[in-house]
């Protein structure tokens, strides 16, 4: 069984997480990894999609769009383009930005950036599925 390291997720602004956890799964930008305690150092480019993070028992889930990771054997530092812990998710947001992105992607115009709206609402669903996430572990 592989030991305990440290995980510490940032955004430009702020500290997200900073705790000693068993194991993660990081949305990369080429899909999700695992990373256990003594991980061949890498660097990876993040996507949109929802972290875990495993301390025993207890997962802890966080929504994260774009940055970068860097893995070392003890630490892994998150650098987020945008990261929310699941109790900062704002539920009515996520489902109005959600809507909003449905809506520009069923009609789409020459004013309208498909790529862009695709993004919005892939951040919006994964804001929903890490809310879910904090209310089912309860
Ligand atoms: P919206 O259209 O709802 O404003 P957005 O896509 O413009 O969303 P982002 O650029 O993704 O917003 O994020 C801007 C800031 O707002 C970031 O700090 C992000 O963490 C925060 N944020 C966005 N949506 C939510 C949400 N549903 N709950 C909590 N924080 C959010």
């Amino acid at each position: 069984m592989a030991g305990t390291f440290q995980l510490q997720i940032v955004s430009a602004d702020r500290s997200i997480v900073n705790e000693t956890v068993d194991q993660i799964q990081v949305p990369g930008s080429e899909g999700y990894f695992g990373v256990l305690q003594g991980h061949t150092p890498l660097l990876a480019l993040l996507g949109t999609g929802e972290l875990w993070f495993r301390r025993g028992s207890e997962t802890s889930y966080v929504s994260l769009s774009g940055g970068f990771a860097e893995v070392q054997p003890d630490r892994v530092t998150i650098l987020a383009q945008l990261a929310e812990r699941a109790d900062e998710i704002d539920i009515a947001r996520a489902e109005a930005a959600k809507r909003r992105a449905e809506e520009r992607l069923s009609r789409p115009t020459m004013d309208v950036d498909s790529e862009r709206a695709r993004v919005a609402l892939l951040k919006s669903l994964i804001r929903l599925q890490v809310a879910t996430r904090a209310r089912v572990r309860g």
